[in-house]
C-alpha cells in the first residue's frame, strides 16, 4: 500500500486513473461564485450551448476533472448540485472547492472573482461514489441485482469537505421525495466537521442549511446528526450544548461519531442486507467507518461504499 506521502503527491488524474470517466470534455462557463467561509467556495458552471454541444449528464455522487485555462493538468471537484439542477431554467452544476496553494486548478480558482468570473473551463465527469447504489436497486437503476431487492435504508456517514457528493446524493433524494410524496426510505445523515466556534454564523458550515431544509423535507422519513469536533481536543467531547447558535431543529453533538452510533444507524440487524452505507471524508475516518460498517452483523460488504480524498 502506498504510504501517506506518496500519495499525497499523486494528482488527480494519477490518483483516479482506475475510475470510469466520460469519454467527452464540455467547455462550461464560470458563471457563479459564493464564499461560503474563509476557505471554502461554491462555483456554478453552466454548459456553453455552441453548436455541437452534448449535454453533460451524470449521477449524483459524480466529480469533474477540471480544467482551468493556462494549466495543462486537470483538477479533481466533486458535483455538489443534483442532476436536476443541470436542466432548464437552472442549467448549472456546482462545486465547492477548499482553499489549496499547492493545488494548481485550486489556486486559480481561488483568485479574486473579477479575474476569473466568466472563464471558460473544460469539464469531464467521472467516479463510481454514486447513487443509485450498484447492488440494490431503488427503482432507479433498473439493474436490480437477483435476490438483492430494494435498499429500505441509506446511512450517510460526511466528514468536513467529504460532504459534497453526499450533498449532491440527499438533494436528489429530496427531490425524489418531493415529486413521489415520500421516499420510501429510511435516510440516517452524520455530518462531522471542525466546531466554527460559538461566535461563527452558521451559514459558515458548508452546507448545513441545505441540509437543514432536506431534512425538514424527508420529515419521518429522514435523520440529520450534526456532530461538531475542536481540533485541540482529538474530537473528544467538550461542552455539552446541544445547539449552534442561529440553528434551530437538529441534533448537535459536540464529540466524534462514535462506532455505537453508526450501528444504531445501519438499523435491525435482520434488515441490515438492505441498508447501504455512504461513507466520504479523511482517510483515517473512512477507513475506520468503513471497516467497521462492513464488519457489523447483517450487513452485505458490498452495500458499503466509500470515497477518501486526501
Ligand atoms: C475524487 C476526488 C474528489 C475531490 N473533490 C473535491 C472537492 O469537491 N472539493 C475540494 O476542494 N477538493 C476535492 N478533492 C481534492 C482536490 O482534488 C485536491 O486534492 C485538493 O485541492 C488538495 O490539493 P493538494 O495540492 O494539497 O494535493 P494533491 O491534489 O494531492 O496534489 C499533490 C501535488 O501534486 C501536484 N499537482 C496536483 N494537481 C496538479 C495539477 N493539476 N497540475 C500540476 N500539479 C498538480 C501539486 O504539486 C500538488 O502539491 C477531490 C479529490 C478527489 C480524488
Amino acid at each position: 500500500m502506498a504510504s501517506k506521502t506518496a500519495k499525497q503527491s499523486l494528482s488527480h488524474l494519477e490518483r483516479t486513473a482506475a475510475e470510469p470517466r466520460d469519454e467527452t470534455l464540455h467547455r462550461v462557463l464560470l458563471t457563479n461564485i459564493d464564499p461560503v467561509n474563509p476557505t471554502i467556495r461554491l462555483f456554478r458552471l453552466s454548459p456553453v450551448l455552441e453548436p455541437g454541444w452534448r449535454p453533460i449528464t451524470f449521477l449524483p455522487g459524480q466529480w469533474l476533472d477540471v480544467y482551468v485555462p493556462g494549466i495543462s493538468k486537470a483538477g479533481g471537484f466533486t458535483i455538489t448540485s443534483p442532476p436536476s439542477l443541470l436542466q432548464p431554467p437552472s442549467n448549472y452544476l456546482e462545486l465547492a472547492i477548499q482553499k489549496s496553494p499547492s493545488n494548481p486548478p485550486a489556486a486559480w480558482l481561488w483568485q479574486e472573482e473579477e479575474r476569473i468570473l466568466g472563464s471558460q473551463l473544460q469539464v469531464r465527469v467521472g467516479g463510481s461514489f454514486v447513487w443509485p447504489p450498484p447492488l440494490l436497486s431503488n427503482g432507479e437503476s433498473g439493474v436490480e441485482e437477483k435476490g438483492a431487492g430494494k435498499a429500505t435504508r441509506v446511512v450517510f456517514i460526511a466528514g468536513g469537505v467529504g460532504i459534497n457528493p453526499l450533498m449532491s446524493i440527499v438533494s436528489h433524494l429530496e427531490q425524489t421525495a418531493r415529486e413521489a410524496g415520500k421516499l420510501g426510505l429510511v435516510v440516517k445523515f452524520f455530518y462531522t466537521t471542525r466546531d466554527p466556534g460559538p461566535h461563527t454564523n452558521p451559514s459558515e458550515i458548508l452546507f448545513l442549511e441545505r441540509l437543514i431544509s432536506v431534512f425538514d423535507t424527508l420529515g419521518n422519513e429522514g435523520q440529520f446528526q450534526l456532530f461538531l469536533t475542536s481540533g485541540q481536543n482529538g474530537g473528544e467531547e467538550v461542552r455539552s450544548e446541544k445547539h449552534v447558535v442561529g440553528v434551530k431543529g437538529i441534533e448537535i453533538q459536540r464529540r466524534r461519531i462514535h462506532h455505537t452510533d453508526l450501528l444504531d444507524a445501519l438499523g435491525p440487524i435482520e434488515e441490515r442486507k438492505r441498508t447501504i452505507c455512504y461513507i466520504c471524508g479523511i482517510p483515517t475516518m473512512t477507513d475506520e467507518f468503513v471497516e467497521k460498517a462492513k464488519n457489523a452483523e447483517g450487513m452485505n460488504e458490498a452495500n458499503v461504499l466509500s470515497e477518501k480524498w486526501w
